[in-house]
């Protein structure tokens, strides 16, 4: 069984919290290669209860052309949700169910295996800023680091279908977690951490109040899969140069 399987099997029979008690499809985007962005919403609608795939329904459709007005592609990007299942009468997740549903949250995004992601809504932020009182208006658009992902928070979708204002707002912030994965632009440093951009190259400075301590911040600090991808296409020289410079650095490659 592949690691999504496990995952996804794990996700569907999680008892953790009373959502689980209900027979239903859990929406899961158990991706098979590296995504550029990872997006994540709220909960699961009825649509994508019934498909058993993530934003699906009319929101979903108009996160795809937002993304695709930024430059994106949803056939690249991974879609997660705060809670894992859909709350009955589409009411909002309690704090308990989010709470409860972290190490689903989590272990989606360890299987994604980007570095860059958009949280979709109040809740989503919330959640990974682990406080129920977040406002989405504050913190809109300025992207924050958490565990070696700088995540962008924007509106969800839902908000755009009633308030078309926020379209071009929920695309401009889209494009800017795409200019961070691409290297179009540079994000802001990582709290303690030296970073910087070579040869599309992600490099977190060993020598840094906070190197990479794990096989998760040293798989961040290696090549993402379109980094590796861009790098076929120059000279092996250049593949040896960045692989002696991260090595040099103390950073692990990994291929
Ligand atoms: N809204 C969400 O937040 N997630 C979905 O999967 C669909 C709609």
């Amino acid at each position: 069984m592949t690691k999504a399987n496990i995952l996804r099997h794990r996700i569907l029979s999680c008892q953790q919290c009373k959502l689980g008690e209900s027979n239903h499809q859990v929406p899961f985007d158990g991706v098979t290669w590296a995504p550029e962005l990872i997006l994540m919403g709220e909960a699961p609608g009825a649509k994508e209860e019934k498909t058993g795939k993530p934003f699906v329904g009319r929101a979903g459709s108009l996160l795809d052309s937002m993304l695709k007005k930024a430059g994106g592609d949803r056939r690249k990007t991974m879609t997660i949700n705060t809670i894992c299942c859909r709350p009955p009468g589409n009411r909002d997740p309690e704090w308990g169910e989010i709470q409860a549903c972290l190490p689903n949250r989590q272990s989606q995004i360890q299987l994604g295996q980007t570095w860059v992601g958009v949280t979709l809504g109040r809740v989503a932020l919330g959640a990974l800023k682990d406080d129920p009182g977040t406002h989405i208006g504050v913190h809109k658009g300025k992207p924050f680091w958490l565990n070696n992902m700088i995540w962008v928070p924007t509106y969800h979708p839902a908000y755009a279908l009633r308030n078309e204002g926020a379209v071009a707002t929920i695309t401009s912030h889209l494009k800017l977690a795409l200019d961070f994965y691409w290297g179009v632009k540079d994000p802001p440093d990582p709290p303690g951490k030296k970073w910087t951009m070579e040869k599309q190259c992600l490099i977190l400075d060993s020598a840094a109040s906070n190197p990479p301590q794990n096989v998760q911040d040293v798989a961040r600090a290696t090549f993402t899969r379109v980094e590796w991808i861009k790098l076929q296409y120059e000279s092996p020289e250049t593949i040896e140069t960045v692989i002696l410079l991260k090595q040099e650095l103390g950073v692990t490659v990994v291929k």
